[in-house]
């Protein structure tokens, strides 16, 4: 096989994947290309070790200013006179380099919990914000959640919390600034988190019910993550701008439509739906709607969260070990200098598959079939594609000395902060790139640190 085609193996340099900053050089070492930097995963890690993540802000940065260019030329092409607003939801990745870079490109926030919103009090307090920054406060709103809420707005915030039922409305009522309504719609989508019943938000009705909501400006709702089809994704805003029309026959003041997130990210490297068709249907759809009811476009939020964060990280492991499976589809185990389930958590939990490519050796014409183990002593810590193995370099064609090493895809979203301790296993170090220069934004936990968590 030619480079050109180790490359097409490992499904590299494609936008359609989002590998396209990825790419195999001459002497089958993965690299990393930024504008005209170029990055080599392999001396990154020989330099800095394994495990590492390896953050890419400006993929980050990319993904966002791609999200407005199209949002502009989409509205242009249906005369929207609404606006555009991308809120990142927090909980996807709360690391302050990931945050502080979508900020600065435009991003406004949504959070979920008190704790990430006194993050973004630091932030504020900081000065780290311009005045015009915006955040959304989703999740159950307690005491604690509403002092800093009234607090955060009274220092000039622009803070909308989300209600999801009366209670809060009440809880709300001497609240002096916006407010949203979480609704919980009727249509069901193929994700793993559209549940058959979920708690979340106020049934049409009931937010009907409601009357006159004071300075009531967004109707959201968030139907899920991972949707697998893009019809689902207008079926829903559908449904919503049905209800949208509703609610703001009673609620002058509502003027935004806030779909969540949900825009799915491809992890198997299957050809997927995309941005542009996406918001064309969206856009038309918001046109069409508010033409029929004779109501001014609303202004659109997304918080389209693991497409933006998802592919800006990649994890490295080395392998450690192996050992030959006498019967199973695969042939030897490749044990990793790390864990699925304690750094990649949605491999246990929700069985996801990623796309693993070999840091060196990518040119290799053999290969095994391999299941993947992580270190800890827990059956469950393993890993294989959908086929029911991972194709790999075989370790006997290595050099004398020579490590194997594997990049993990996409492991920017939610995999950080659900990241555990089984066996007590350090978290992974984690390096940003950027501008051509390579800096160290975490150290590997070391066994004092984890220590220390437990009481030691
Ligand atoms: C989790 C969440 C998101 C992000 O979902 P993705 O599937 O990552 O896009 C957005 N909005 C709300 C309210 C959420 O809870």
């Amino acid at each position: 096989m030619s480079k050109k085609n180790f490359k097409k193996f490992w499904k590299l340099g494609r936008r359609d994947f989002s590998t396209e900053h990825f790419d195999i050089n001459p002497d089958g070492e993965l690299v990393i290309r930024e504008g005209n930097y170029q990055y080599n995963v392999l001396d990154l890690v020989r330099k800095f070790g394994s495990p590492t993540e390896v953050f890419l802000p400006f993929v980050l940065e990319e993904r966002l200013e791609r999200l407005f260019d199209v949002a502009e030329q989409e509205m242009k092409r249906h005369h929207y006179r609404g606006k555009f607003f991308y809120h990142y939801p927090m909980k996807v990745n709360q690391n302050r380099e990931f945050v502080l870079p979508l900020v600065s490109e435009g991003a406004h926030l949504e959070v979920g919990s008190p704790n990430e919103l006194w993050l973004v009090k630091k932030l504020w307090e900081g000065e780290n914000f311009h005045a015009k920054i915006r955040v959304l406060c989703n999740g159950p709103k307690t005491p604690r959640y509403i002092n800093l809420i009234t607090g955060l707005q009274s220092q000039g915030l622009a803070i909308v919390p989300i209600i999801e039922d009366a209670e809060e409305l009440r809880l709300l009522k001497d609240f002096r600034g916006e407010l949203g309504v979480r609704i919980n719609l009727q249509s069901k989508v193929q994700s793993h988190w559209d549940k058959k019943i979920d708690r979340f938000g106020l049934l049409e009705e009931e937010i009907l019910s409601l009357g006159k909501i004071r300075n009531l400006k967004i109707l959201h709702y968030h139907i899920g993550s991972q949707v697998e089809r893009e019809n689902d994704l207008l079926a829903v805003l559908k449904e919503a701008l049905r209800a949208y029309v509703k609610v703001r026959a009673q609620n002058p003041s509502l003027d935004t439509l806030d779909v969540g997130g949900g825009f799915a990210v491809p992890y198997e490297k299957k050809p997927m739906y995309t941005v542009e068709s996406v918001l064309r249907r969206m856009f038309s759809a918001l046109a069409n709607a508010s033409a029929a009811a004779g109501i001014p476009h609303p202004n659109l939020i997304v918080e389209w969260g693991r497409h933006l964060a998802a592919p800006a990280q990649i994890s490295v492991f080395k392998v450690v070990a192996t050992k030959v499976i006498p019967k199973g589809i695969a042939k030897f185990w490749y044990v990793i200098d790390g864990s699925f389930m304690t750094d990649l958590l949605d491999t246990w939990s929700i069985h996801q598959k990623w796309h693993i490519v070999p840091v060196g050796h990518a040119g290799a014409e053999k290969r095994h079939r391999v299941w993947l183990g992580g270190l800890t002593c827990d059956s469950d810590d393993k890993y294989a594609d959908a086929e029911g193995y991972v194709l790999l370099p075989r370790i006997e064609d290595l050099g004398p000395g020579e490590d194997l090493y594997l990049a993990i895809f996409d492991t920017g979203a939610y995999q950080d902060s659900f990241a555990m301790h089984h066996c007590l296993i350090s978290s992974p170090a984690k390096i940003v790139l950027q501008n051509g220069l390579v800096t160290m934004a975490r150290k590997r936990e070391s066994p004092e640190e984890i220590g220390k968590m437990f009481g030691w």
